[in-house]
């Protein structure tokens, strides 16, 4: 009898999983399922304690659909990538398995992990891999010197020509199969601190309700209200996106479900939502491209030259919430407390980081993972890239964010500020953005910080 094993990374999901599909396919293979949790890396990587806590929550549901189908989830946890490939080596011979199945990561060290693993394997044992967790596999859409696009649009118009030809499908969700003799554990707490973790339930039923309801309710309005970030009008998908619970192609299934035109309309809320999970393929299939951004080098090699201030107060007053600058601390609180960031805030603080304090955009890279609930190589790295100047598409360095003018117009009567700045309170509306001003003029004290720079002064220095 045949035994396939499925190899669960960053596809903690069973609906739409092709590496799963396969791996059913054969009526007559019993299928083991396992997941290796690498703490050690993990901090070494700074993966948030929110992150870890919700693959390990994300796990036990796991476990469960899982066994509803038959096929036992084995779990071991590994000090580096190497013990990783041991494992699976061992667990090779233990249970007679014939072939492995898995989703790809893009990421350089996992993908050394796994041609390790071939290479160690014996070679009657068959490795198959699937692109589960993006449209289109990496390096497939290419420019006519057949080489990655540096840039987001003509790499999107590729892409969306591809796409309309070929209209992925959704992988089916396996049938129960043949039970195994295999004994499962619950699946024990890792070796990682605990934290909590807001908007992410780790559910099925409730990602997909959330999915759904975001297309059905929320959607056509994105293009209008996503950069508010008081109205809470983006998907917040993105933890299970980044992790797997829910796949970009079931994303597309339900916007199509309900707007089945969206095509027709590049300008649609719709439309433009797609055009965010487009981004995000488009920082999946970079990485690959370029596995030198996944050591933190800059797309752009002469700015590894840029001599930062790295100002360790500023730094520190940055990640807390205190710079004086409303919208910068709303939004730095915000992340603290919850492990999530509106889009438009990431692109704020990130240009605050950088250009008006001038610190190394790589310090704010890597407070955003350990402690965001969705971080992910690709898409951060991409975005503190984007805003530091150093990456594609950039904005030429010099131009730079006005902290209090984007206070101003994405949250102009600060119902945002206020929710995160409870010592903001009381000030007025017209001082919002600027409240040193209301204290100054009419001599109210607040317990707010004065602005920790001056950012005409920041700007002119750039
Ligand atoms: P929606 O607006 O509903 O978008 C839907 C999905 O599209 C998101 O869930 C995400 O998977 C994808 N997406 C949206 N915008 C982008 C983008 N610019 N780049 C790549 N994918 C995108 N996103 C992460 O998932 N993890 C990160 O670690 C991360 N770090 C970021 C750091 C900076 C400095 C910046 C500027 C952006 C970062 N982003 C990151 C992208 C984006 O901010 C988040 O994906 C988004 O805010 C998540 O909220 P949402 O699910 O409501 O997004």
């Amino acid at each position: 009898m045949k035994t396939n094993l499925i190899w669960f990374r960053n596809d903690l999901r069973i609906m739409d999983n092709p590496a799963l599909e396969k791996a059913c396919e054969d009526k007559d293979a019993s299928v083991i399922g396992l997941y290796i949790a690498t703490p050690q890396q993990w901090k070494a990587h700074d993966m948030s304690a929110r992150q870890a806590c919700f693959i390990h929550d994300r796990l036990i549901q796991l476990q469960d659909e899982l066994d509803a189908l038959n096929i036992p989830l084995l779990f071991h946890s590994c000090d580096s990538f190497t013990d990783c490939v041991n494992v699976i080596v061992d667990l090779c011979k233990e249970y007679s398995v014939n072939q492995i199945f898995y989703n790809n990561q893009y990421e350089y060290n996992e993908r050394e992990r796994d041609y390790l693993l071939k290479g160690k394997l014996s070679p009657d044992i068959e490795c198959l891999e699937f692109d589960g967790n993006l449209f289109t596999a990496p390096l497939t859409i290419l420019n006519s010197q057949k080489q990655m696009y540096k840039i987001f649009t003509p790499f999107r118009n590729a892409f969306l020509d591809q796409f309309v030809q070929n209209i992925p499908r959704i992988y089916n969700q396996p049938k129960a199969i043949k039970k195994t003799k295999i004994k499962t554990h619950k699946i024990p707490e890792f070796d990682y601190a605990k934290q909590d973790y807001e908007f992410f339930n780790p559910n099925t039923q409730k990602a997909l309700q959330k999915l759904e309801e975001f297309c059905a309710e929320k959607v056509e309005d994105y293009a209008d209200k996503r950069n508010i970030p008081s109205l809470d009008h983006t998907s917040q998908l993105s933890a299970y996106l980044a992790l797997g619970v829910l796949s970009v192609r079931q994303c597309f299934h339900y916007l199509t479900q309900e707007h089945p035109h969206f095509w027709e309309n590049q300008k649609s809320g719709a439309f433009t939502w797609f055009n965010e999970l487009i981004w995000r393929e488009f920082y999946q299939h970079l990485i690959v491209a370029h596995p030198y951004l996944c050591k933190h080098k800059p797309f752009i090699n002469w700015t590894d030259h840029v001599k930062w201030k790295n100002n360790k107060d500023h730094f520190e007053q940055w990640k807390a919430g205190n710079t004086g600058y409303p919208i910068i601390d709303a939004a730095m609180r915000q992340l603290n407390q919850t492990g999530w960031m509106h889009n438009r805030l990431r692109m704020i603080i990130a240009s605050f980081l950088v250009k008006d304090l001038l610190i190394d955009w790589r310090w704010g890279e890597q407070y955003f993972m350990s402690q965001l609930t969705d971080g992910d190589l690709a898409a951060n790295n991409g975005g503190w890239q984007w805003a530091a100047s150093t990456g594609t598409d950039s904005t030429p360095y010099f131009r730079i964010f006005n902290p209090t003018t984007q206070g101003k117009r994405f949250d102009p009567k600060g119902e945002f500020i206020r929710q995160w700045i409870p010592e903001l309170a009381k000030v007025p509306d017209k001082f919002i953005h600027e409240p040193q001003l209301w204290s100054e003029k009419k001599g109210n004290i607040t317990e707010y910080p004065q602005p920790i720079v001056t950012h005409d002064i920041a700007k002119k220095k750039l």
